[in-house]
């Protein structure tokens, strides 16, 4: 039986198994999905081991997301440009690492929550990894205009920079969002998992618009309970992005993407 396994730090609240599980139960597929606990410092010589105990593919979580991009011997373009990846894939010549996780949020907006990101004003609140992840995916939509707001005001102007071959990015600090209004606001910060919102300007959402939070479960209530208090029209949280990242991931390793809808369906009941 093939063997994967979502590798983190910590992993055991993983939703990763439960999804791949059910996906290769629908797609008629025979394989096991775990979660393995990695310690920072050893990631490259442990998926050595599990690749010599027959692994051939991982999802790839906090905080291991570099070191796996970094092990890589082939490396695709939106892990390159998000300087990270989230899933590695074994072939004869070695891994490859990928980056599914600006796909699996596009896939999130456009399909489940039929959002039309072409000509949109959208605001990404955040610029750690996982907004490193999404800018590209998301300059790809043609927005009407992108902007890049985070606590530290540094890194968005290094994202900006580093990302300006795809696209434009306004870096912009907190305070500069004030009188200024969007169509789909991202929170990608961690700052819910403390029950905190980031401290942003009051009037950010214009008529229908959407927040849209990468987290799910109870990290994402805060901003999304701040959202509608502040004037967004739809909320939604991350859960249907974790799923089609990791439907995306199970393309590369299988060949077939799974439909997410019963899954995602299954989750939040
Ligand atoms: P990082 O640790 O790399 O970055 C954290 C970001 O949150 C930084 O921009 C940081 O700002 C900001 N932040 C933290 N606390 C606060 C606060 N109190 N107020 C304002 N900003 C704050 O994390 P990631 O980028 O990897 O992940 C971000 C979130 O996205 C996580 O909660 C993660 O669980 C979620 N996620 C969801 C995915 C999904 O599939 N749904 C996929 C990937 C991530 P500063 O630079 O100023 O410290």
């Amino acid at each position: 039986m093939d063997r994967y396994a979502v590798l983190g730090h910590p992993v055991a609240h993983s939703l990763s198994p439960r999804i791949h599980t059910a996906f290769a139960q629908a797609c008629g597929v025979e394989l096991s999905y775990t979660a393995i606990d990695i310690e920072p410092g050893v990631f490259a010589t442990r998926v050595e081991e599990l690749r010599e105990a027959g692994y051939r593919g991982f999802n790839v979580t906090l905080p291991h997301k570099r070191a796996a991009a970094a092990l890589a011997q082939h490396v695709a373009d939106r892990a390159r440009l998000a300087g990270a990846a989230n899933t590695l894939i074994r072939s004869g010549n070695g891994w490859t690492a990928d980056n599914t996780d600006g796909i699996g949020l596009i896939a999130d907006l456009t399909h489940n929550l039929r959002l039309e990101l072409a000509g949109l004003r959208v605001a990404v609140i955040g610029s750690g990894g996982a907004a490193r992840g999404i800018l590209a995916p998301l300059l790809a939509t043609k927005p009407g205009r992108l902007v890049l707001a985070n606590r530290s005001p540094q890194t968005p102007q290094k994202l900006a920079q580093d990302l300006a071959s795809v696209g434009t990015i306004e870096a912009r600090q907190y305070a500069e969002l004030a009188g200024q209004s969007f169509d789909l606001v991202i929170n990608a910060t961690s700052a819910g998992h403390q029950g905190l919102v980031p401290e942003l300007p009051d009037r950010l959402f214009r008529a229908a618009a959407m927040a849209y939070d990468l987290n799910y479960g109870p990290a994402a209530s805060p901003f999304l309970g701040w959202a509608e208090a502040h004037g967004a029209a739809r909320t939604s949280d991350g859960l249907g992005m974790l799923v089609e990242q990791a439907a995306e991931s199970f393309l590369l390793w299988r060949g077939v993407r799974p439909r997410t809808a019963p899954v995602l369906a299954a989750l939040r009941a």
